[in-house]
Order: structure tokens, then sequence, then C-alpha cells
């Protein structure tokens, strides 16, 4: 989410970050940027510092503030020389800080880098997704009480989209994720991992959990963990 009232800054956040293969929700005014962080509980918050009505500043302590949003990663965006600001910034709970103007080199990899660091990756972490259990510190994954046998790179790919059950992880989103930056693999490597992935945790006639969205990526399918399937499976 941009929260930013210049006009011309919107619109080339807009496209470099859609370009990117983020999905990018655009908020011109203080006042509505707190509805609308609830609302749409964006995944990142890019925050201007001078907004009309409220400033960033503000926004950012309450977000801090109100549990359901208060882990959203925040940039903030402000003019050249503010120092004091920065401080201020950081301190009120801002992840990130960048001056403008900056390239869009800078910014994309700020965002990466203020992603990673969110993703709860602690030792010790399980991740549940219906009846699949992910086990971060065993390194171990079970569906409805049987153990799966993932190879590493399917393990960190059911990973990551079980961090965000619902979201649609594009491609590149997910070379960038699981393989990291540095690393050159080719687009396709990612279907044929997912189709791995998919032989690791279905048996003939389970339902698959993992949503195919043409032409934009791979998701967890939200309605599988609440399907009722799972009481039946379970007993
Ligand atoms: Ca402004």
């Amino acid at each position: 989410m941009v929260i930013e009232d210049e006009e011309s800054l919107c619109a080339l956040l807009e496209y470099n970050l859609t370009r990117e293969g983020y999905k990018v929700s655009l908020v011109s005014d203080g006042d509505e940027a707190l509805y609308a962080i609830e609302d749409e509980k964006p995944d990142l918050i890019l925050l201007d510092w001078m907004l009309p009505h409220v400033s960033g500043i503000e926004i950012c302590r309450q977000i801090r503030a109100r549990s359901e949003v208060k882990d959203t990663p925040v940039i903030m965006l402000t003019a050249r020389g503010e120092e004091d600001d920065r401080i201020r910034g950081l301190e009120t709970g801002a992840d990130d800080y960048l001056t403008k103007p900056f390239s869009m080199t800078e910014l994309l990899a700020r965002i990466r880098a203020v992603l990673r660091r969110s993703r709860p990756t602690l030792a010790g972490d399980v991740a549940t997704f219906g009846d699949i259990i992910l086990d971060r510190q065993a390194h171990r994954v079970r569906r409805a009480e049987r153990d799966l046998h993932l190879g590493p790179t399917e393990f960190k790919l059911l990973d990551v989209l079980m961090q965000r059950p619902g979201r649609v992880f594009s491609r590149e989103q997910l070379l960038d994720l699981v393989w990291g930056r540095d690393v050159y693999v080719e687009i396709r490597t990612v279907d044929v991992h997912v189709g791995r992935l998919r032989k690791a945790i279905n048996r003939r006639g389970d339902r698959d959990p993992i949503r195919t969205v043409r032409s934009a990526g791979y998701a967890l399918d939200e309605t599988y963990a609440a399907t009722p399937a799972r009481q039946a499976a379970r007993g």
C-alpha cells in the first residue's frame, strides 16, 4: 500500500511496483489511510511523512497500536535532510526510511529486505493450514497425521505459501523468496517444483490445497483450510 499525496510519485510507484509483481493500493489522504490499512491489511506500507490531515508519523504510531495490523512493515518516505524526522520515524516503529528523491532500484531493494525480515521464520515456529502442519524447527511437514517427505526446495516453497494463505505469488516472487535474488533460475523451474510439492502432499483423491492462478502464479486455496472435510480426516 502506498500512502502518498504527491500524484506523480504515486503514479511512478504504482507503475514500478506493479511491474515487479506487487499488487498496489494507493491512498492519498491521512484520514483515509487507517481505514484502508485495516480494511486491506497490506503486506507492506510505503508511508509519506507529510500528508494532508494526519501525518505519516501519526499513522505509523496508530498502526503499531492496533492489534490486527501492528506487525505490518512500514517504510517511511520523506524529504531530504529531515534527519530528526528519520530518528523519530524509526522510534515510532517504521522498519526503514527513504529520503526523497530515491531511485526505484533502491526502493525495491529496501522493500525486499523489509519483507524478508518481517517473515516469521523464527526457530520453533509452526505453521498450520487446514490439516497441514509445517514445523520449521524440526523441518517436518504433516498432513492429516501423515508425515510428508519434501525436498528442501519444496519445503521452502510450502513455507512461503503458508506464510500468506490466499495470497497469489507470481513465479518471479517465488523465485525471489525460495531461491533468492542472486541465483539465476529459469522461471519454469517454479512450475516444476510446485508440481513436485503437489505430488508430495497429495495422495490420490486428496483435495489439492494449491491453486494455480492463470497467468498470475500460485496460492494456497483459502477455502481448503475452511473445509469440513478435514474434520472427517481428523476423526
Ligand atoms: Ca507529501
